[in-house]
Order: structure tokens, then sequence, then C-alpha cells
């Protein structure tokens, strides 16, 4: 963690789309009580671009599962270990040419995940792209989707949870990120992508190693045990400055939350601006607490999954 100490506060408010600079945005609101409904719909459709995990289009036909056979392990650690100094693009296209059309790639929008959609619309452009949409991200998120379709032709789906905010928010009689954030990551992201990666056998994500404890560990190319796929990391050996000088050289386009004080960018219930910086890039995560990862690159006991 970084050293923000400051208790976690989630808000319950949406902040305006521009932000002062640097400026902490978070207002106080008791949890508001919600009656629970007498049914609660199954489904529901608040955007027209989005859609439930569980009806998802078919990019691929569904694969058979892959097994963690000693034959894959051993692969994958060969891989891992000849694609250590290989480029993003080098390490995209050997995961492109080994899955695809199995391949996907899971984006929450960060510089990361801009840097490598830029890739991806010139390396491996049919790979199929998703961002879990929680219902709760900035305005500024979710209009990077567009900006990148614009400019790389990439289209992201955006994978909504099956109860929409106001549902969820009834049924547990207020906002589960305020007492139980685990459990609200849970629901709202680490079951999406369960559904989102169901017949794929490789996901990429933007994950660097020096971004914190944790992720020091992860290795370019791995079994992830807690979604049962292979885990590819092309930016693995990147740090921070790679990642903006390609988003400057490039011009592509980012999340300009990062200009106003958030070194990470998550939903904005908890997420936090850090005032005067702070090294360590998931400050401003549930802030205040020990949570500094939603479980999608948590490490899993046998040291997979991250
Ligand atoms: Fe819920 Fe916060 Fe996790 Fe988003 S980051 S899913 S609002 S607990």
């Amino acid at each position: 963690m970084g050293a923000v100490s400051k208790p976690f506060e989630p808000t319950d408010q949406r902040p305006p789309r521009e932000l002062p600079k640097l400026r902490l945005v978070v207002p106080e609101s008791p949890t508001r009580a919600v009656a629970v409904p007498q049914a609660v719909p199954t489904h529901s459709s608040t955007m027209a671009d989005t859609q439930t995990a569980n009806s998802l289009p078919q990019h691929a036909e569904l694969a058979t599962p892959l097994q963690p056979t000693a034959k894959l392990l051993e692969e994958l650690k060969e891989a891992s270990r000849s694609l250590e100094t290989a480029t993003p693009e080098a390490i995209i296209q050997w995961a492109s040419n080994r899955f695809a059309p199995h391949l996907t790639m899971a984006t929450a929008f960060g510089p990361e995940g801009c840097v490598i959609l830029s890739m991806l619309s010139r390396v491996a452009p049919a790979t199929y792209v998703f961002n879990l949409e929680t219902g709760y991200q900035f305005q500024q998120t979710l209009d990077l989707r567009d900006q990148i379709a614009e400019k790389y032709g990439v289209k992201v789906d955006m994978l909504k949870p099956e109860l929409s905010v106001p549902e969820y928010e009834a049924v547990h009689g207020g906002p589960l990120y305020k007492s139980n954030p685990n459990q609200c990551c849970f629901d709202r992201k680490i079951t999406v992508l369960r559904r989102a990666v169901e017949g794929k056998h490789a996901w990429m994500s933007g994950i660097r190693r020096d971004q914190s404890s944790d992720r020091a560990k992860i290795s370019t190319v791995a079994w992830d045990s807690k979604f049962n796929l292979v885990k590819v990391s092309p930016l693995a050996n990147w740090v921070k400055q790679d990642v903006w000088k390609r988003i400057t050289d490039e011009a592509i386009p980012y999340n300009r939350l990062h200009d106003q004080g958030y070194p990470s960018v998550g939903c904005w219930p908890c997420t936090r601006a850090v005032p005067n910086g702070d090294d360590d890039e998931r400050a401003g995560r549930w802030s205040g607490t020990q949570k500094t990862e939603c479980g999608l690159h948590s490490l899993e006991a046998d040291g997979s999954g991250i």
C-alpha cells in the first residue's frame, strides 16, 4: 500500500465529469436504506451497447477447456522464459499464433490497457476484448471506449453483471462497496469475468511487475488456476515510464483522470485522487484498507493467478 492512511470511506455520489485538478472529491453520505423489491429482475439492460455476460455473442466456437497437464505447463514455462526479453508486440503475436481464436483480453482502460489495445490493432485485431462494466465506472473511463474505437477500430464489449446497480443495491439494502467491497468485487467483476472467459484458452491483461509487490511475481506467460486458462502479460517487463512514453509518442488516448491526481482508476466509489502523488501506483484504490486488488490479479495459494 502507499502512504495514504485515510480510512476507507467510499462515496455513493457519482463524481462530475470534470474534476478539479488534484482535488479530492469525497462527499460524506449516509448509507441509503433501500427496500428489497418483491421480485428482483434477473436481467437488465440500461445501456444499449452493454450486455450481461451470460448472453455474450459467440465470437468463436467455444473451445474445449484447456487442462493444466504437465506438458502444457512445461510449454508455458518455456514460452515465458523465451519471451522474457521479447517486445510486448512479439508476446501478443505469440499469444495470437498459439491461442487465437480462443484468446481474449480484459481491459479497464488503464494506461497499460490502452497501450495494448493500440498494439492489438496492428498485431491481432480480431482478438475479442471486453470491459467489466460494474455500473460504477467513471464516465471518463466509459468515454475511452469510443475514443479507442475511433482511433484503432477496436471494439470493446462492455459486460455487465446480471443485476443493475439499483437492483443490486436494493437486494443488499444499500451499496455493498461500503460494507463488503470484496463481495461487491466478486459479484460485479469476478463473476462476470468467469462467464466471459468460458470457452477461451487464454486471456491477456496489462499488469506490470513494478506495479506492486504482488504483481512483481508475474510471469509473461503462466497458467492461471483461478480462471483455468493461460494468462499472458505482454507488459510484465515494462515500467511505468515505458507505458507513458508510448502513450506520448503515439498519442494513444488515455483516461484524463490521471492528469487529475488519480494514479490508478477503478470504480468511482473506491478510487481516490492522491494529492502530492505517491510512488505506489495502487494508492488511491480502496485507500486506508489492506485491499489492493479486486481479485482478478491476486495471487492464488499455489502462486498462480497473477
Ligand atoms: Fe464494488 Fe468498489 Fe469493487 Fe467496484 S471496486 S466492484 S464499486 S467494491
